[in-house]
Order: C-alpha cells, then sequence, then structure tokens
C-alpha cells in the first residue's frame, strides 16, 4: 500500500517547489562531456576563499569533535562592536536564508499575510507559501520594490513586509528618502526583514545608515551575510540585526547550534580582512562597468545593479539563449520562476570569467 505523503504534508507545502539552484559546473561537464565551463549564476564570490577564513578553518580542525559555541561569542562580539550594536541585537544563523525562515517560524501564522515585490529573493515567497500564510505580491516598478503601493498594501492581516535592497534578482536600489518614508508608515506590529544580502557592494558614502534605523523603528530586522562579498557561501553563515527583545524571540525558536564551528571562525576572520572585501569590491565595480559598455555596444537592454550580477533583458524568451550559453560552457540563470522570462541574471565573475561570457553572448546573439 502506498502513502500519499503529500496529503499527510502540512497545509502549504502542496503547493511547493523545490528552491532551483543555479547549475552546478559538474552537471553540465558532465552532461555535455566538456571541461573549463564558467558558473556565473549564484551570485558568488568569484575569488574563492580569502586567505585569513581559510588559516580560521584550519586552525578549528582539530576542535571538530565539539559542538561549536550555541551562541556564536566571538563572533558576535566582532560584528558588534564593527556595526556599533550590542551583542544581545544579534542573531546568527545558517545563512541568512535560515534566519529568514526563523523569522517566518517565529511570527507568521496560517492566513497571515506577507508582502513583497513581484520580482524578488523567491524564498519569500516560498515560506509564505510552506507556512499556509497569504502572499501579497505588489507589482514592481522599474524593475524594483514600489514602496508606497508596499505601504499601501499592508492591512490588518499583514504580519510581514520583506525587502531586498540592493534587490535580488535585479539589483535595483532603493533611495533612502524612499526607504525612511516607507518604515515612518509602516504600523508597529507589523515586522520588516531589510535584506541586505549585497550590502557591501554599495559603495560605502551611498550605503544607508539602516543599522541607525533601528533604535527609530523596533519593528525592523537588518539581514546580511558572509556568502556574498565575505566569500563564504558553501559555509553558510548569515546573521540579523535587531531590537534586542526580538532577537530574544527568535532564540526561542533557533536551534542551538545552527552555526557550525567552521562557519563562526571563517566569518570572524573574514570580518577582519579589510584587503580581501575591498578587493572583491574592486573587481565587481570593474567588471560591472565592462558588462555594461558590452550590452551598451551591442543595443542590447539590462537593470542597472548595485549588486554582483546584472540582469539582461533580451526582450524575448531567453531560454534558448541560456541553452546556447551552456553549450558554450558558460552557466547563467535564467529568471523565469521570478516572473521575468525575458530576462538572465549574470553573476559578476572573474575577469577571463566576464571574458568567456561576453564572448559566448556575442557568438549566440550573432
Ligand atoms: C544570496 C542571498 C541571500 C543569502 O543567503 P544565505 O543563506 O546567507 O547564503 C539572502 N538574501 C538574498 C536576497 C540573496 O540574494
Amino acid at each position: 500500500m502506498s502513502i500519499d505523503y503529500l496529503a499527510l504534508a502540512n497545509a502549504g507545502v502542496e503547493k511547493l517547489h523545490p528552491y532551483q539552484p543555479g547549475k552546478p559546473v559538474e552537471e553540465l561537464e558532465r552532461e555535455l562531456g566538456i571541461s573549463n565551463s564558467v558558473k556565473l549564476a549564484s551570485n558568488e564570490n568569484p575569488m574563492g576563499l580569502g586567505a585569513k577564513a581559510k588559516a580560521a578553518i584550519e586552525r578549528v580542525l582539530p576542535e571538530l569533535a565539539r559542538y561549536p559555541d550555541a551562541n556564536g561569542f566571538a563572533l558576535k562580539t566582532k560584528l558588534a562592536d564593527k556595526l556599533g550594536v550590542n551583542t544581545d541585537q544579534l542573531i546568527l544563523g545558517n545563512g541568512s536564508n535560515e534566519l529568514i525562515d526563523l523569522v517566518y517560524h517565529t511570527f507568521v501564522s496560517p492566513g497571515q499575510q506577507v508582502v513583497f515585490s513581484q520580482y524578488t529573493f523567491i524564498v519569500y515567497a516560498m515560506a509564505t507559501q510552506a507556512h499556509g500564510a497569504e502572499a501579497v505580491v505588489v507589482p514592481a516598478k522599474d524593475f524594483g520594490h514600489d514602496l508606497d503601493a508596499m505601504a499601501a498594501a499592508i492591512t490588518e492581516q499583514t504580519k510581514l513586509v520583506c525587502i531586498t535592497n540592493p534587490n535580488n534578482p535585479t539589483g535595483t536600489f532603493l533611495t533612502r528618502t524612499e526607504l525612511e518614508a516607507f518604515l515612518s508608515k509602516v504600523p508597529k506590529q507589523v515586522l520588516v526583514v531589510l535584506d541586505e544580502a549585497y550590502t557591501e557592494y554599495v559603495a560605502e558614502d551611498e550605503r544607508h545608515p539602516s543599522i541607525d534605523w533601528l533604535a527609530q523603528y523596533p519593528n525592523l530586522i537588518v539581514s546580511r551575510t558572509f556568502s556574498k562579498a565575505y566569500g563564504l557561501a558553501g559555509l553558510r553563515v548569515g546573521y540579523m540585526v535587531a531590537h534586542p527583545e526580538l532577537i530574544g524571540v527568535l532564540n526561542r525558536v533557533r536551534e542551538p547550534f545552527n552555526c557550525n564551528s567552521l562557519a563562526l571562525a571563517a566569518a570572524e576572520a573574514a570580518l577582519g580582512d579589510e584587503v580581501y572585501l575591498s578587493e572583491a569590491v574592486e573587481l565587481n565595480r570593474r567588471e560591472m562597468a565592462r558588462y555594461e559598455a558590452f550590452f551598451e555596444k551591442r543595443g542590447l537592454s539590462y537593470v542597472p545593479s548595485r549588486a554582483n550580477f546584472i540582469t539582461l533583458d533580451l526582450q524575448r524568451d531567453a531560454a534558448p539563449v541560456y541553452g546556447a550559453l551552456l553549450r558554450e560552457g558558460v552557466i547563467v540563470r535564467p529568471i523565469a520562476g521570478y516572473g521575468l522570462p525575458t530576462c538572465l541574471r549574470i553573476s559578476i565573475g572573474l575577469e577571463q570569467e566576464n571574458q568567456r561570457c561576453m564572448d559566448a553572448l556575442a557568438k549566440v546573439l550573432g
């Protein structure tokens, strides 16, 4: 007798589909019998693991029979110092994705509403569905968030609003004025996650003082990660900053050992590696400019981006171009699943990887 496992699952699970990651290099090479392919699909840091993070990992290896520090004391102390907050305003996660899920586990119940923008991180839609909540999807404005419309979409049933800045998958960037005006309109019982996974790529003098806003907006949660500019995507470590009592509530639900010892040590070392970070940001700035020039020269439309990827709008079905690029050994990210079937998102890689991508695009597009 067979079991209908889906019927056994919680309400909401039936309509979920697994997250579709960027295609792994090994998979493409196995399928096509090729080598030397490049992956520009998951917004990872193309420079690889930094030397300081690597050394920290090696130092921790002999300790791995022990549980990690459940409170992440050393990393939180460093982060608190850097951000100018207290350690009780911080929570660490197995990637910021885990923390986004934790916010939902802790605060979002079936029937409640979560507001987010049309083209944004797909994890918000997935978590909303998984928790049996109602997604209030606000139409995008110029590929980015329409904050006025998002504020207007808040109702008595709204528990959470999720904002990504810079946005993924489009790279759009909200101004300080827009964000502050939005925050001032949100009722205090509605939580706001401001996901700043790409904030390190924004020039320092153009970054918003989002941590300072926490004092005025106790319903605000700022989310960051070590997966992008800090180059630790494979280790899974992210953090949130919020009011200490809000963090205290999240900590009741958090798994005790959610961040492993390698991740804690590497993140702490990466925070202190200013040289690696500035090289990553500089590489990204330089190579982004090269993509823009390439697209402009060929009359291709793209969305100006403040992150470490750029979204190309082919203004026709992008799937055949994606397939043709794969055959050239270049993996980019189709974003039809985000509602953008004419677009491809390209992560900024090393200079030679980007050159491969541009050469392949030139060949494929004719
Ligand atoms: C990549 C990304 C994250 C980071 O996820 P981790 O779980 O920290 O690796 C979070 N939010 C957005 C919008 C992202 O694009």
